[in-house]
């Protein structure tokens, strides 16, 4: 018989409500990858052609394209991550079209590898632990659907 699989870690769900105060959106260097179809919503949503878009918001890696970074007091801020608009608020200027990479956090497989991953990301994350407790069949997906 095939050996069943160790149930996850956060089998019982995890706690997890989005204040967003946007700290996922700066940090450290990092990379905000995206599809051909979410280049073209995010251009779209700024009133520019996918190529406008690459060339404006965007850089090539050797894992496809990323959206550019802003050094900021704050860190390296996402490109579309606007301080301005509300005073003491971080708005994402792209939200309805952001990446799925996006998305999905703090669902990513390396997050949720172990209760220590977690409990580390929410030093940086302060949407974890609040809220109730989203259930393992929503992380599941959300997890699974997280670009590699
Ligand atoms: S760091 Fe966490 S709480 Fe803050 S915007 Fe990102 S997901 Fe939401």
């Amino acid at each position: 018989m095939p050996e069943r699989a160790a149930p996850e870690w956060y089998a019982g769900g995890l706690r997890f409500e989005c204040t967003g105060c946007g700290e996922c959106c700066t940090g450290p260097p990092g990379y905000v990858h995206f599809s051909d179809e979410e280049a073209q919503a995010m251009a779209a949503r700024v009133g520019l052609t996918p190529e406008q878009f690459r060339k404006a918001y965007a850089r090539k890696t050797s894992m496809g394209w990323s959206l550019r970074e802003r050094k900021t007091p704050h860190g390296y801020d996402c490109v579309f991550l606007d301080r301005i608009t509300e005073p003491g608020k971080a708005l994402c200027k792209v939200y309805e079209d952001r990446p799925t990479q996006c998305r999905t956090f703090p669902w990513w497989p390396e997050v949720l590898a172990s209760e220590k991953s977690w409990k580390l990301t929410a030093r940086q994350c302060e949407g974890i632990g609040r809220g109730g407790f989203v259930p393992i069949e929503r992380i599941r997906i959300e997890r699974d659907r997280t670009p590699k």
